[in-house]
Order: C-alpha cells, then structure tokens, then sequence
C-alpha cells in the first residue's frame, strides 16, 4: 500500500528532484543557500564540495535538528568563557582541571589551544596543570606576545610554587619560535623548562619517517 504524503511533513527538497533546478536559478530563493555554505566554509578542515554538500543536508534534515544545532552552538559560545587560571575553555570561573586539588601544582604544561589541552588528558598519564595560550607566535600575521596568554603565564609562576614547565607546542616554525620565546623568559624565573620528545609514531615505520623526526626521536633517546 503506498502511503500518502502529507503536505505538512514535506519541505521544499522532498517533491521532485526537477524543482532544485528551479530553486538554484531563483537567486533570491538561492542566496540563503550561498551564505550558508559560505559560513560552512569557513569551518576547518571543510572545502566548499562538503559545505555546500552540508548545507544540502541541513535543509532536508527536519527543522527540528536545524534548530537544535543552531542553539547548541549559541548556547555554547554563550556559557563558555575561559577559565581565571589556564586560561582554558570552561563554564566556571576556574576549571575542573584547576580547582581538582590532586592534580599536581608544581607543573604547568604549555599549551597552544584548549583541544591540544582534551588531547593530552584523554591521554591520561599527565597529572599536573596547564596553560593555554590561544595561539603561537605568527609575526607574518601580526601575532605577537601580546596577543597571547603569556603574561597570565607569568604571572601565574610568579604567584604560585611550579617547579617545571613542559611546552607542548607543536614542532613547526611558529611553535618552535614560541617554544624558545617562552623557555627564554621563563629560565629568567629559575623555573625548569622542558619540552615534549618527538619521535617515531607508535605502529609508524622507522623508513618512512622525515629526517628531521628521525634525528630528533635520536637526541632524545633513552635507556632501556
Ligand atoms: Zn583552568
């Protein structure tokens, strides 16, 4: 038995596949369409073939879910702000992370982004505390010291007792440079300063991996 559709249930893409023609060549209908695989876009890792293909989606998924992810994101953006410490992403004046009374006081692990922060900690071996800086040094795009969280850095190791700060930065250009802008000031507090080993990948193959890995994972060995 065919079922009848209801003409309440069906939105502007479930009639015939003939009428987006139609849709694309109406450019007042259409440019609704254009911004928002224009905005799509603009998220990483996202070309314009998957955003416009999102916005697509977007449009046929029931408006209920349209409205959901909208509301998520403002809501989102609205209830997170950092945290008074780290400098972290959180809902609360101090973090989760920074108000746990054991985890380890005396180490800051450097970071340059929150999720790098969700990485090292799914991780699950790092006890101590850390910092988020909000980007690395990019003079060619007009980011210098300032523009990071750096002086909150400073401020913290003159505040409290840390014993060792890691740099986790990621070893390009731009985070080698803040790795070394950042060991420079923070030896003048007499602090420890080290650094994450890079290395061959576990399950990686020791032939296809860059020089620069290789003699890198080499300074850095260890007894067995
Ligand atoms: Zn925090």
């Amino acid at each position: 038995m065919r079922r009848q559709r209801s003409p309440g249930n069906t939105t502007a893409w479930s009639c015939a596949p003939g009428s987006l023609r139609g849709y694309e060549r109406d450019g007042a209908v259409a440019d609704p369409i254009r911004r928002l695989t224009q905005l799509l876009a603009k998220l990483p890792g996202i070309g314009e073939k998957t955003a416009t293909r999102l916005a697509f989606f977007l449009m046929r998924a029931p408006e209920s879910y349209a409205q959901e992810l909208g509301q998520a994101i403002m809501e989102t953006r609205r209830s997170m702000r950092l945290c008074s410490q780290c400098c972290g992403l959180t809902t609360e004046a101090t973090c989760s992370l920074c108000a746990d009374e054991r985890r380890d006081r005396g180490t800051i692990c450097v970071v340059a982004h929150p999720q790098e922060l969700l990485a090292i900690e799914k991780a699950g071996t790092y006890r101590g505390l850390y910092h988020v800086l909000h980007g690395v040094l990019a003079p060619l795009d007009g980011i210098g010291p300032e523009d990071l969280k750096i002086a909150e850095l400073l401020r913290r190791l003159q505040a409290s007792a840390v014993q060792e700060v890691i740099l986790a930065l990621a070893p390009t250009v731009e985070g080698e440079a803040t790795a070394l802008y950042l060991a420079k000031l923070v030896k003048g507090t007499g602090i420890r300063v080290t650094r994450l080993a890079s290395g061959v990948p576990i399950g990686g193959e020791l032939e296809y991996t860059d020089p620069a890995t290789l003699s890198r994972a080499l300074e850095a060995r260890r007894e067995l």
